[in-house]
């Protein structure tokens, strides 16, 4: 079996379960509210009469999930949507992952999964898929019946997993578990109502469902949800946190609610602190839509200047981002995003990003602004440099296309056509969090990762160098 792409994973996850009511709708209106978490693939799995049924799909929930649905029910059960980059994508891949016993659904990603991979395939094991997500369930099984107790599983898998990872299990025994890595990379909350718990990879898929948010669920704990109430285990005891910034960013919608902080607030104070850090006044203040809708607004209250929708998305196209061709993706955004004329002929224009990955979507911008008839563009990302890849779930994965890993900032400059360029500084996207800056991962910012494994891939892969568009997490390197 070819390995490559399909284990890495952006995904959102949720789960509830109920004392009284029939929850697929329920599963349903919680994917929904993640779909911006992944549009690849979506499953759910239910619990009825002690038998578990999943179905998956590829494509919308509304579209192809939604007519799956109608011969489920149960009180308890789990779903997934699923983003995965180009590769050897298969629905077997999708999740929830299942076997007799339980039915397993992650967000994240296994950074050492390849390691873990070749160990249990020289053991003997048959995989079926090249999903992290297989393997972390196959490890779950095993530990399980081993010790008959759901954290010490948990435990067990996770001292020879490295990776974020938030994991939601539905067992044939009526249980709803959830769990998340020790660091907590990826979000995970916890949602409860007059006879129900539910876990979700983000608040607004509570919000849909009128499911109060408790609160998120520490990392390092595991939670184990059935009729008869919840209960709690600590199967790590780590105090270190690593929460993925690029949440806040740009991932998550900005009506969620991840620590305890707006996603909102976060966006709007990551525009105020660009506005302070450069105060580049402009005849006007454009966001690219959706995701830099809020920034703008802070860039704009902050130093007066006007804010106006000067860039228009086609709302029916996704995912030019993770076409494998560049020529692809420099055609889709003529498509995808149109200006217009009125807001910014004749004018001197600022330009607010959340990032700049590849700088494909800034270079079209500019140009298509520019080419409206712009006096001026000055661009700006709410995002410091991305230098580094990820490895915990964020689809950048390799040096080669990370055009701040090759350029400096007035290369980049040069290269995209604004008249000026401004960068986030980590100081102000820390302080626009308002979490301790040891509490998230910066990896991809600052070349420094918060566990081992990941780093010395990392100076490995910075050693061979030319190692271009190698995905990261695919490298064999020896480590
Ligand atoms: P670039 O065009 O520079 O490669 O990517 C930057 C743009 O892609 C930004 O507009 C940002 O909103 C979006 N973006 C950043 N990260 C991701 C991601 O992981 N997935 C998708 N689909 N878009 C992303
Ligand atoms: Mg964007």
């Amino acid at each position: 079996m070819e390995v490559t792409g399909s284990k890495k994973d952006s995904c959102g996850v949720f789960g509830v379960c109920s004392r009284e009511q029939d929850i697929v709708h329920s599963i349903y209106c919680g994917l929904m509210s993640l779909q911006h978490r992944g549009q690849e693939s979506a499953g759910i799995s239910t619990l009825k009469n002690g038998r578990l049924s999943t179905r998956k799909v590829w494509g919308l929930v509304s579209q192809n999930l939604k007519p799956k649905l109608w011969r489920l029910s149960g009180h308890v059960g789990i779903g997934h949507v699923r983003y995965s980059t180009t590769g050897s994508s298969t629905l077997a891949n999708a999740q929830p992952m299942t076997d007799s016993h339980f039915a397993f659904a992650h967000n994240g990603n296994v950074a050492n999964y390849m390691s873990v991979r070749k160990r249990l395939l020289n053991e003997g094991l048959r995989l079926r898929t090249n999903s992290d997500a297989e393997i972390m369930l196959r490890l779950f099984r095993r530990y399980y019946e081993e010790s008959g107790d759901y954290a010490v599983a948990m435990e067990s898998m996770a001292s020879q997993l490295e990776g974020g990872y938030s994991i939601i299990i539905l067992t044939s025994r009526g249980e709803l578990i959830a769990a998340r890595d020790p660091l907590g990379f990826r979000p995970l909350c916890q949602g409860m109502t007059e006879g129900s718990t539910a876990f979700a990879s983000e608040s607004v898929a509570l919000d849909g469902n009128n499911i109060r948010l408790v609160g998120d669920v520490d990392p390092g704990t595991l939670l184990v949800a059935s009729r008869n109430g919840i209960e709690e285990f600590r199967y790590n005891s780590c105090n270190r946190r690593a929460h993925c910034m690029f949440e806040y960013v740009y991932f998550s919608r900005v009506d969620s609610i991840i620590e305890g902080r707006s996603v909102y607030n976060v966006r709007f104070n990551l525009g105020v602190n660009l506005a302070k850090t450069y105060g580049i006044k402009s005849d006007v203040v454009i966001p690219v839509p959706d995701t830099s809708r809020t920034a703008a607004e802070g860039y704009s209250r902050q130093t007066g200047t006007p804010v106006a929708e000067g860039l228009i998305k086609n709302r029916y196209i996704h995912r030019t981002f993770i076409m494998p061709r560049q020529r692809d993706r420099d055609a889709a955004m003529k498509l995808k995003i149109n200006p217009l004329k009125s807001v910014v002929t004749g004018k001197e224009v600022l330009i607010i990003d959340d990032s700049i990955v590849r700088g494909t979507t800034s270079k079209a911008i500019v140009n298509m602004v520019k080419n409206a008839g712009a006096k001026k563009v000055h661009m700006m990302s709410t995002c410091p440099p991305i230098i580094s890849p990820c490895f915990y779930g964020i689809d950048i994965a390799s040096y080669g296309e990370l055009i701040a890993a090759r350029m400096d900032i007035e290369s980049i400059k040069e290269k995209i056509g604004s008249d000026s360029l401004g960068y986030q500084t980590l100081d102000g996207l820390v302080d626009a969090i308002g979490l301790p800056k040891e509490d998230l991962c910066l990896g991809c910012l600052t070349g420094e990762y918060p566990t081992p494994y990941v780093q010395r891939i990392l100076e490995a892969l910075k050693e061979r160098s030319g190692i271009g568009t190698t995905r990261a997490w695919e490298a064999e390197i020896p480590v």
